[in-house]
């Protein structure tokens, strides 16, 4: 089973309108210049393991209070044991959010069909082009990101897809882009970058965009995706 690397009890801000709380899953396949979960993905072994069975054991005790829990990183998707994972959650009655750069269909596919997730949250980090290697800090295969995006799209489970704004790499027609790219989606969230967050100095000093910047980004992308929202300004 994966070695789980985090575990917060409670959390009003993961999943929009539930109590959750968060599960954290080492290892990603990506190295986003941006990443604010870093020591996950590159140093999962200095962190504590949580034992599956202590989270479990919290999910029972306050099953009248929670709603759900989220399955975060790191990348899940890069474990095989995911689906027995969300199996375990899902045996004692919770909700399933599961959070995922979208670079493994496949895996999608199985928790699809196994009904083991009931809400996605897809990072889409850049328009479907060259910019989206310099976003994920790595080798993209694009044709990953388009098949998940639609897997999602037509699984019936409900999703959103969210980009973090990095302001170096995406202004108002990059936006523009992706929210044609999902046009039709459930939901969209724009999410300011932080830079303190930030593993690397450089992106440390970066001034994110104006609120007023994101307002209007949002906007645009309302013309495909008429559900996007604006998250941390
Ligand atoms: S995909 Fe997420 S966890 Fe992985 S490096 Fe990027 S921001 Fe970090």
């Amino acid at each position: 089973m994966i070695k789980l690397r985090g575990f917060l009890e409670t959390s009003f801000l993961d999943w929009d309108g539930k109590v959750s709380c968060v599960v954290f899953v080492p290892n990603c396949n990506y190295n986003c210049p941006f990443c604010s979960n870093w020591l996950l993905v590159h140093e999962p072994d200095s962190l504590p393991e949580v034992p599956l069975e202590r989270i479990a054991a919290f999910i029972k005790e306050r099953a009248d209070f929670l709603d759900g829990v989220v399955v975060t990183g790191g990348e899940p998707t890069v474990h095989p044991d995911l689906p027995a994972l969300l199996k375990r959650f899902k045996e004692l009655g919770v909700l399933v959010k599961l959070d995922t750069n979208g670079t493994n269909p496949s895996m999608l596919a199985k928790l699809i069909e196994q009904k083991l997730v009931d809400y996605f949250a897809m990072d889409i980090k850049a328009p479907l082009n060259d910019k989206y290697a310099a976003a994920a800090g790595a080798k993209v295969d694009l044709d990953n990101i388009r098949t998940s995006i639609k897997l999602i799209m037509d699984s019936g489970v409900d999703y959103e897809f969210r980009t973090t704004v990095i302001p170096n790499l995406l202004g108002l027609p990059e936006i523009a882009e992706i929210a044609r790219t999902i046009a039709g989606a459930k939901k969209y969230a724009l999410q300011q970058f932080v830079p303190a967050h930030s593993l690397i100095k450089e992106m440390q000093k970066l001034d994110p965009h104006p609120a007023e910047t994101l307002q209007e980004m949002a906007k645009i992308a309302r013309q495909s995706v008429p559900n996007t929202i604006v998250r941390g300004v």
